[in-house]
């Protein structure tokens, strides 16, 4: 049996609020414990965002096509090389990238920073260049950063414009060669304004580097435009498959930093005593290459960039307008915030329910409607900690595939937990 989920619109709710682009998954249906079956409401998108339907297709049409990229003569070998540098030059369009950038492909957000944490060039007496971060970072943008032994970690202020005080204040204090950031919270969806990081850090001589995982796929982003030096972000919250995502940004340290990986591709010449190295972006990808997972990036890359930026972003304000609104009517429901004055945030909302557990609840959305929501602390300890959430909390999340009955399901859904509990 199929419950029928569509219900009339009601004055402000967003019942009626269409998907901006279809996603392959949209209409998957899931069982529920009392044996019926509804369709699937993701709100789990800023885990993994599904695959746009047009994603799905170009996937299937090149499947059959795959060779060995820039390792072969032969026909197909020569059709992967060129849709491999192909993707390479759509995903870097797709974030602005400057002539004289770079695109890496790598594997993922947490590839990308890793591989720039080897890049950020020595200070003048030998020791690693000195890196600023906040502790409102996804993990994958502190800890390869905290590896290094050269960051200094602030602490986000309760205000946007308190925590631009502090960041101006270390900048002034201590020479940083890059300010690593967040383009927008894994946990609130809420960011710093680009502008005033990039004013700041370089009126003091630091690079930016922006965590773009869960902006690129939410907002239009130019390197460019806003003179960020380097985005990193990943294919899955792309709405494209894992396995491919990107680093792009100013040449030099690329080419001179330490390879990411060791092996075949990157290097120019292999003796054994003396090895030299291709300058980006082969230098930083050693390995038979995801021509696959490129060309699927590229493809949503693509996609999106047809998008209007306006209406890409008025969907999903509308989305999480509705969420705010619904969970904070809801008694004993909080909604969590990194700054208390955010502006223009994405579709992520992290919120707690007073006495229950957070694993419970998501485990009742899963199994008694068929919503995927995530729980836990969302790679974010130390920004959960800071907002006292040791017991973690649970995020809801939307993009271009959500129709707003989805919201209004998990709204719905949380009405009757908290009225009759699990
Ligand atoms: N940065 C942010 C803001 C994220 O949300 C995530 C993933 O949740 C990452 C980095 C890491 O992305 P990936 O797991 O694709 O490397």
């Amino acid at each position: 049996q199929t419950i029928d989920t569509t219900c009339p619109s009601a004055p402000g709710t967003v019942q009626d609020v269409a998907p901006v682009l279809p996603v392959a998954s949209g209409d998957t249906f899931v069982p529920l414990v009392d044996g019926t079956s509804v369709r699937y409401a993701n709100l789990d998108v800023a885990a993994s965002a599904p695959a746009l339907a047009s994603v799905a297709a170009r996937v299937s049409e090149v499947l059959p096509l795959y060779a060995s990229v820039h390792r072969g003569a032969g026909y197909l070998s020569q059709v992967s090389t060129a849709l491999y540098e192909a993707s390479r030059q759509s995903i870097g369009a797709f974030v602005g990238a400057r002539a004289d950038d770079v695109t890496i492909v790598t594997r993922n957000t947490t590839d990308s920073l890793n591989l720039l944490a080897g890049c950020v060039p020595a200070q003048a007496d030998g020791t690693p260049g000195r890196v600023l971060v906040l502790d409102v970072e996804h993990h994958a943008n502190f800890l390869p950063w905290q590896r290094t032994g050269a960051a200094t970690v602030l602490t986000g202020g309760a205000t946007v414009a308190a925590t631009l005080d502090a960041i101006e204040g270390e900048l002034a204090r201590t020479p940083y060669a890059l300010l690593a950031v967040t383009g927008a919270s894994n946990v609130t969806g809420e960011s710093l304004p680009v502008a005033d990081l990039v004013r700041l850090a370089h009126d003091a001589g630091a690079r930016v580097l922006l965590d773009g995982a869960q902006l690129v796929p939410h907002r239009r982003f130019s390197l460019e435009a806003t003179g960020v030096d380097y985005v990193a972000f990943s294919g899955h919250k792309t709405y494209a498959p894992f396995g491919a995502g990107a680093l792009v940004g100013r040449r030099d340290w690329l080419d001179t930093g330490t390879p990411f990986l060791a092996g075949g591709g990157a290097v120019r010449n292999v003796r054994v005593d003396a090895t030299t190295w291709h300058p980006a972006p082969a230098r930083h990808e050693a390995g038979s290459p995801n021509v696959i997972g490129a060309v699927a990036l590229a493809a949503a890359c693509e996609a999106l960039a047809t998008v209007d930026p306006a209406s890409l972003a008025e969907h999903e304000a509308t989305l999480r307008a509705r969420l705010v609104d619904g969970l904070d009517a809801l008694e004993g429901v909080h909604v969590v915030h990194a700054w208390d004055d955010a502006t223009d945030p994405v579709g992520v909302v992290t919120f707690v329910v007073e006495d229950h557990d957070p694993g419970l609840v998501a485990a009742y959305l899963s199994a008694e409607h068929g919503i995927g929501v995530r729980d836990g602390r969302f790679c974010a300890h130390p920004l959960l900690s800071r907002l006292g959430l040791d017991g973690g909390a649970i995020r809801a999340s939307v993009g271009v595939g959500t129709a707003g009955e989805e919201v209004e399901r998990l709204i719905g859904a949380l009405a009757s937990f908290v009225a009759d509990g699990p």
